[in-house]
């Protein structure tokens, strides 16, 4: 479905004349147009990296090879620090502070609605069912005329498991907004759940995804979005230029040559989780251990507050989501040894509390 979208960006932002880079020319030659240190104080040069120099706003090289790697277009792709970064990118394109909102399922991932108050922009929430799926009609009741975006997350953070996809798709029809679809943990199941595809024919569809999670690059502050050339050529404009520094460029060229790496790594991850999974349901004071699609197994034990303070004390951290899904914690997947000792401790507590 193609729709308007220059009538869902802020007027700002449509009237905006993008900051022009002394690196967005691409120019050759002595650089003597952006007040560059001339020397390389320390020598990062044996990486082909002139740290000295600002880094490519267009991130051109580096859509280039992403675009091969997804069999898209460049001109879908844009990076941002972290997928945190363009989250709050677009709710500046879109949505008028005071005026405009965001709509989001509950429960799901934070960031969406920190970074809406940030910007003094209105958080609605619609309740997913008890399954965490969408029941539309919720979601119709809620919207209203300044309903800008929705974000979604699939698989979502933090229940685990994915949405269903007809309803998603339901609603990318019927909304007159933008649909955000994170997909952090994509990786995690089966790819044929990406709306990735559905980009050619909804030009109001940003998703988005992170080299934090299946990659294994949460330091690296990396992430990108896929969209209509429209939507990313706005997010160009309003990003700050230099968001993607030359050493986070280097990086990203070397992890895509590990593909092999991330493969393994996330097999181990799978199999681990379906055997943390099985593990927590045989143990009796576990009520509820929630299916997950991604790298995050949440469930609902006997006495949380104090079995999530004693693995504190006992070394194991894990998240407390008791504000969101009543008695519950999310237990990420770790390696092995890291599950076992998980488990161990878990069981420990529920042994001395007998
Ligand atoms: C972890 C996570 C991210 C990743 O954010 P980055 O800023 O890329 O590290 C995005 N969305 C969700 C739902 C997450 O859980």
């Amino acid at each position: 479905m193609i729709k308007n979208i220059n009538s869902l960006v802020r007027k700002n932002i449509l009237e905006l004349t993008p900051y022009s880079s002394a690196r967005s020319l691409n120019l050759y030659g002595i650089l003597l147009d952006a007040n560059e240190n001339p020397y390389c104080n320390m020598d990062v040069t044996e990486r082909g990296i002139n740290i000295n120099r600002y880094p490519d706003p267009s991130h051109t090289k580096m859509r280039k090879q992403l675009s091969k790697y997804l069999s898209i277009n460049s001109e879908n792709i844009v990076f941002g620090s972290g997928s945190d970064e363009l989250i709050d990118l677009i709710i500046r394109i879109f949505c008028e502070p005071g005026k405009d909102n965001i709509i989001i399922p509950k429960p799901t991932y934070g960031m969406y609605e920190v970074s809406a108050k940030i910007n003094n922009v209105e958080v609605k929430y619609f309740d997913l069912t008890e399954e965490f799926q969408i029941a539309e009609y919720n979601f119709n009741n809620e919207i209203d005329e300044n309903s800008k975006i929705l974000f979604l997350c699939s698989p979502n953070n933090p229940t685990g498991d994915l949405l269903n996809k007809d309803s998603v798709t339901n609603i990318i029809k019927s909304f007159n907004g933008i649909v955000v679809i994170d997909e952090a943990y994509i990786d995690f199941c089966n790819i044929e759940n990406s709306f990735f595809n559905e980009i050619n024919s909804c030009n109001n569809i940003i998703i988005l995804r992170t080299f934090s999670k299946a990659w294994g690059m949460a330091g690296l502050r990396l992430g990108y979005a896929i969209a209509s050339k429209e939507i990313i050529d706005f997010i160009l404009n309003v990003k700050l230029p230099y968001n993607i520094g030359a050493v986070v460029t280097d990086l990203f060229f070397k992890v895509m040559n590990k593909e092999d790496v991330k493969r393994k790594n996330i097999n181990s991850i799978i199999s681990e989780r379906d055997r943390l999974y099985k593990e927590l349901i045989e143990i009796k004071e576990i009520k509820k251990v929630y299916h997950s699609d991604a790298n995050y197994i949440l469930f609902q034990p006997d006495n949380h507050i104090e079995l999530f303070s004693y693995l504190i004390e006992n070394g194991v951290v894990i998240r407390d989501r008791s504000s969101q899904i009543k008695n519950s914690l999310r237990v990420s997947v770790g390696t092995l040894e890291e599950n076992n000792m998980f488990l161990t401790k878990l069981r420990k507590f529920y042994e001395i509390k007998d």
